[in-house]
């Protein structure tokens, strides 16, 4: 999962269909846990991340390439080194059958390791896109090339993709959102403090520098940028807040045809499908309709000399990572430096595993899961998954604060939910997808163009669902409310993170959390919402939700209270459903484990500590890591993940089991008074 390109998607205003989750992995080459990574000079009651990786945290600062180092991002970085053998080889055999598997991730991957060639290329592969760009003669034309970018996966001006359909979550749908910005949110556009302005004065100069490096004369790329600046200024103003996208209702507005020609007159639907490859449909969600009215309005305002300058910025920027080593610096400056924080670029094979991964996941997943994956990981997965599953369903049958009619709703839909663990049952079919070695730029724009076509092609048929929202070896792990479903991609299952050697009280505090974690995501401010079979429907009594919104509220009181850097605080509502699945996820572990020991001789302390002890150092070494200062300035504005300190402690504060674990008392720092207590699931 690369950092970087995550963020892109961000920017662009992704539709997203699935709730991503980071979920981290302890410490490589131990088994269980390393008491040799704590900082016992720091009291547990005091400050109990510190306290379990004070030691770790010292001696690993962020490396010169990356935003941030953890436990996570090590073993991602371990993963990177697996599958560059499975390439590396791959790339080496020039006799694969053409349109093999070996084929294919060979080709990519040599294709992307060819500098040489990539040097002497230059943006000649777009040369015939910026060619149509400067011929735009009017509005239909530049629709024209919106949709053919769009074809091509390069962000601009909207979003358009395909996914269940929210509220008839057999069947998919297209869906229209906002989009069409280069900086992460909307809030980078509007926001009037110095930070915010000089990032955009940064932003600016990056934009007239990769105008330069296309040809522009210095004072006409300056010129430029300003336009650019000024059209996403625009959008951004029309634009939903992150706290807003969270709202699913707000974002669920289904429209017929005609109703979306009356609110976009100046919007071609019927050529924008037609262009983009996209089935005749009679309806759309329209996620943000304000969006599209002012998007209207403008769509005339603006110059068309004006629209071309954005065009033809969005369709460098999306490639730059891709070109040539000018391209892939200036735009490593803005996105990697100014607004990561990062020192330098990962090395070049590093990025080309990561672009196969993201072109030809599903091919590149079907070697890695028969190498480092075994049947023996996926049973204990599953044990562990319907331990959990079981452990939540006891919680909701004794829940006090929740009345009988909405319990019976909440424990259907927790007996619906499905699970998948490793990798898909059916691998996606690439058939006809031309990869080869002549141009790495050329290669991936045609495997964007297969995938859009691939998923656009959904609209209007039955859900398939075996499809996966992540590629197998990726080290994450999500749910799915129109699915109603958890994945744990075989990525995350591994050695150290999920140990067969490790005793249960770390497996459950670790691995343990994170599935309980993706579960209460169905139970979360959004998933809340989702009903057995995955659509958006009220299940709720009026009387009950009034009850969990107070509860929430304390959640989102808890986290907006943690301070990032001076004056900027965790928003408590963007990162609310996160903070609700830690802290939900870890309780339901916690009486997972309480039940595992139930009717056996209580295990033997291990290095001074006892099970409960070591279940809670589990927990809080998945979270080690360390943050550039930009780095976490960015999660802490564009979320929804809480800062990982505050995922460590956040949760153990509220948490009746953990005060008596340590000996800590009420009014230590990590035990929040009964008044203040949160508690929901
Ligand atoms: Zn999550």
């Amino acid at each position: 999962m690369s950092f970087l390109s995550n963020l892109r998607g961000v920017g662009a205003a992704v539709v997203i269909a699935l709730a991503l989750c980071a979920v981290a992995l302890a410490q490589s080459g131990v088994p269980g846990f390393d008491p040799s990574r704590m900082d016992k000079t720091c009291k547990p009651c005091d400050d109990f991340y510190k306290f379990a990786n004070g030691t770790w945290l010292a001696k690993n600062p962020v490396p010169a390439a990356y935003p941030r180092w953890g436990s996570f991002d090590l073993l991602a970085d371990n993963n990177i080194t697996a599958l560059r053998q499975i390439l590396e080889d791959a790339a080496k055999n020039s006799a694969a059958r053409t349109g093999s598997n070996e084929q294919m991730i060979g080709a990519y991957y040599a294709s992307c390791m060819n500098e040489a060639k990539i040097e002497a290329e230059g943006i000649k592969p777009l040369l015939p896109e910026f060619a149509r760009i400067e011929q735009i003669k009017d509005l239909s034309d530049m629709q024209s090339q919106v949709a053919r970018m769009h074809q091509q996966d390069i962000p601009t001006l909207f979003r358009f993709i395909s996914s269940p359909d929210a509220k008839n979550s057999a069947y998919v749908i297209g869906y229209a959102g906002q989009g069409g910005l280069s900086l992460p949110n909307r809030d980078y556009y509007t926001k009037t403090d110095e930070k915010s302005q000089q990032l955009r004065i940064e932003f600016v100069k990056h934009v007239a520098r990769m105008l330069e490096l296309l040809g522009d004369a210095p004072a006409q790329a300056a010129a430029g940028a300003q336009t650019v600046l000024a059209i996403q200024t625009k959008l951004a103003e029309a634009s939903m807040t992150p706290v807003e996208l969270r709202d699913p209702l707000a974002t669920y507005n289904k429209m017929e045809l005609g109703q979306l020609k009356e609110l976009t007159p100046n919007i071609s639907w019927e050529a924008y499908f037609a262009g983009v490859g996209a089935p005749k449909s009679t309806a759309v969600v329209v996620r943000q309709p304000n969006f599209f009215k002012s998007l209207n309005q403008n769509l005339t305002v603006v110059p068309l000399s004006d629209w071309k300058t954005y065009l033809r910025w969005h369709l460098i920027t999306s490639a730059a990572p891709r070109l040539s080593a000018k391209f892939v610096d200036e735009n490593f400056n803005f996105y990697g430096k100014t607004l990561s924080g990062t020192k330098e670029l990962r090395p070049r094979w590093k990025r080309c595993v990561a672009a196969t991964d993201n072109a030809l996941g599903e091919v590149l997943g079907q070697v890695y899961v028969a190498k480092h994956f075994t049947p023996a990981s996926k049973a204990r997965m599953q044990r562990m998954v319907n331990n959990l599953i079981a452990a939540f369903r006891e919680r909701l049958s004794k829940l006090d604060w929740m009345g009988d009619e909405t319990r019976k709703q909440a424990i259907m839909k927790l007996e619906a939910f499905k699970y998948k663990i490793g990798y898909p049952e059916k691998w996606k079919d690439y058939t006809g997808l031309e990869v080869n070695r002549e141009s790495y730029i050329t290669n991936s724009l045609r495997a964007a163009s297969f995938e859009v076509n691939r998923e656009l092609n959904k609209i209007g048929k039955p859900v398939d669902r075996t499809e996966w929202g992540m590629t197998p070896p990726t080290v994450n792990a999500y749910y799915s409310s129109v699915y109603n479903e958890i994945a744990f991609p075989a990525g995350i299952l591994q050695f150290p993170f999920f140990n067969p050697a490790a005793d249960d009280a770390i497996n459950y505090g670790a691995i343990g959390g994170v599935i309980g974690h993706e579960i209460t995501h169905g139970f979360d401010d959004r998933g809340s919402q989702s009903d057995a079979e995955g659509n958006l429907r009220m299940w709720w009594t009026a009387e009950d939700r009034k009850k969990f919104e107070d509860r929430a509220q304390c959640v989102v009181d808890q986290f907006g209270g943690y301070e990032v850097e001076k004056g900027l605080n965790m928003t408590g509502k963007l990162v609310l459903g996160e903070s609700i699945a830690d802290l939900g996820g870890l309780t339901v572990a916690y009486d997972a484990f309480q039940k595992s020991m139930e009717a056996k001789p209580r295990p033997a302390n291990i290095d001074g500590f006892t099970p409960e002890q070591r279940f809670f150092l589990g927990w809080a070494q998945v979270w080690a890591t360390a943050y550039t200062p930009q780095a976490a300035r960015l999660q802490a504005l564009n979320g929804p993940h809480p800062i990982s300190r505050f995922r460590a402690n956040g949760p153990l504060s509220n948490m009746s089991a953990f005060a008596p674990a340590f000996g800590c008392k009420e009014g230590d720092p990590m035990v929040r008074t009964a008044k203040d207590r949160c508690q929901i699931w």
